[in-house]
């Protein structure tokens, strides 16, 4: 009786420790998978910015304004809208101008 306790004491022992090491492991994945996202972000980004066009004259010579908070410049605006998500000042709304038509336009 006191040997199968004991085998089991050992087995739960070592589930805790696989456990423990597959969480460290979910850890870094985790963080992966963040810094991944974060860098997918920063491209779509990147790629949103070539793509936008003007609705009024189809011009992709548009510029981001980031009017929502005057006294953060752009980058920082785009950082805290898309980097962390749980600041709610930034939304996700950028306005955009058009640098031909001279027409704003919010996407
Ligand atoms: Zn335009």
């Amino acid at each position: 009786m006191k040997r199968i306790h004991e085998e089991n004491v050992r087995k739960q022992a070592e589930a805790a420790k696989t456990q423990a090491t597959m969480q460290a492991k979910s850890d870094k994945l985790d963080e992966q998978i963040k810094k991944n996202q974060l860098k997918i972000q920063k491209q779509q980004i990147r790629e949103m910015r070539h793509a936008m066009k003007c609705p009024h004259c189809h011009s992709t010579n548009v510029k981001p304004l980031g009017v929502h908070r005057k006294d953060f410049s752009l980058g920082r605006e785009l950082m805290w809208g898309y980097g962390s998500g749980s600041n709610g000042k930034a939304t996700k709304k950028t306005d955009f101008v058009c640098m031909k038509c001279g027409k704003r336009f919010v996407k």
